[in-house]
């Protein structure tokens, strides 16, 4: 499997190049502090999908609060499968890489999080950036959580939040911030893709072999193996890519005007 820190690292990563990418004009970020912060959600939401598992360090987040939301959402991942399973379908005895491990998930997550901002703006925004960070932090930081600390993660998430809310202008449209979302649940999609048995990421609605929920996979030989060496090859090639981009993008070498940085901090 890919690990945790990848999953962050490559969310931050494909966050801040699609946050480059979409022109202001559609919505998209006009600043770079906002690409910062669009690249900050999209990290913990590649790491969203495995709330669905209690055992999975981002699960300790927020502590008992995460460990509790980590448990319904593995019941109510398997209920789903099990009231939508089809004939060959066998019982789902686990949650865990069903329900939010399909694209539909990535879809609804990121529809959610643009209609908060919709209706609360920035405050929203920055509450989103604050629950994401926590899960960002602690996939980065996985050694902490064999201390417990989820305290300290949950104080860091804060105060980067509220200097967030104090110095970064809110330009992008809702539709835009929200879509960091999709974006994080995505890249994390792709990561489990190529590494583990597979995912059902069209399931319930796409049936293969008369299994709604099939799981796609690459052929055995071309998975990455877990925790090995390619996965470090993997994190190490993401953070290469984080760097290079918070250079361009804070030194507006990029599209988006860093000049708010430079006054911001
Ligand atoms: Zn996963």
């Amino acid at each position: 499997m890919v690990m945790g820190p990848t999953h962050a690292m490559s969310g931050a990563a494909v966050g801040l190049a699609v946050a480059q990418a979409l022109p202001a004009s559609w919505g998209g970020v006009a600043t770079a502090q906002e690409a910062f912060v669009y690249a900050g959600i999209a990290a913990g939401a590649a790491l969203l999908p495995d709330l669905d598992s209690p055992q999975a360090t981002v699960s300790r987040s927020f502590g008992p609060l995460s460990l509790g939301l980590s448990h319904v959402t593995e019941n109510a991942a398997q209920a789903l499968v099990n009231l939508t399973r089809g004939a060959k379908d066998e019982y789902c005895g686990n949650g865990h890489r069903t329900a939010t491990h399909t694209i539909w998930f990535g879809f609804l997550a990121g529809a959610a999080a643009s209609a908060l901002i919709a209706a609360f703006g920035k405050n929203a925004a920055i509450g989103l950036l604050f629950l994401f960070l926590g899960l960002a932090i602690r996939g980065l930081v996985p050694s902490w959580s064999k201390k417990n600390d989820w305290l300290v993660v949950t104080g860091v998430a804060a105060a980067i939040s509220v200097v967030a809310w104090t110095v970064v202008p809110h330009t992008a449209s809702a539709l835009v911030m929200g879509s960091a979302v999709t974006v994080g649940v995505l890249t994390h999609l792709a990561g489990d893709f190529i590494t583990k048995n597979g995912i059902p990421a069209l399931a319930p609605f796409v049936p293969v072999s008369g299994r709604r929920w099939w799981d796609f996979g690459l052929p055995a030989p071309l998975r990455i193996s877990a925790s090995g060496m390619a996965d470090k090859v993997l994190l190490t090639v993401f953070t290469a890519l984080v760097v290079l981009q918070v250079f361009l993008v804070g030194s507006g070498m990029s599209g988006v005007d860093a000049g708010h940085v430079v006054a911001g901090l």
